[in-house]
């Protein structure tokens, strides 16, 4: 609306109300996006400073330093001739028996285990 037809306090209101729900946008727009939401309603208690606070917020976000990468994983481990890895139910231990083994005991919780031989199970 042009300033010049201005009336009352409505149009006032209107106009401030209109500015509120822009910056509203323009600070969700801007600021992280974790912050987006907190911008968003920020705006109508601090109004259009809500968009400086949303640059405030995006240089900080920005200048954090990233953190370094992860370790690459390790290739899993080699699995002898003869031998068949098992995962031991109790604690997740995998333990290597020989292919004619009918039974293993979990090297780190004791668990004993009937396994059928190699030959039997395929
Ligand atoms: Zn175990």
């Amino acid at each position: 609306m042009p300033a010049g037809k201005m009336q009352g306090p409505e149009d006032y209101f209107a106009v401030l109300a209109l500015l509120t729900v822009i910056s509203a946008f323009v600070a969700m727009g801007i600021g992280p996006r974790r912050y987006g939401g907190r911008l968003f309603f920020s705006t109508v208690l601090i109004g259009p400073l809500s968009v400086a606070v949303a640059l405030i917020l995006k240089g900080i976000e920005d200048y954090r330093p990233t953190p370094p990468p992860l370790p690459e994983p390790k290739p899993p481990r080699l699995l002898a001739a003869g031998r068949r890895r098992m995962v031991c139910p109790r604690c997740g231990a995998e333990t290597d028996i020989p292919d004619v083994d009918t039974s293993f005991d979990c090297w780190r919780c004791d668990e004993h285990r009937v396994v059928k031989p190699k030959s039997a199970a395929k």
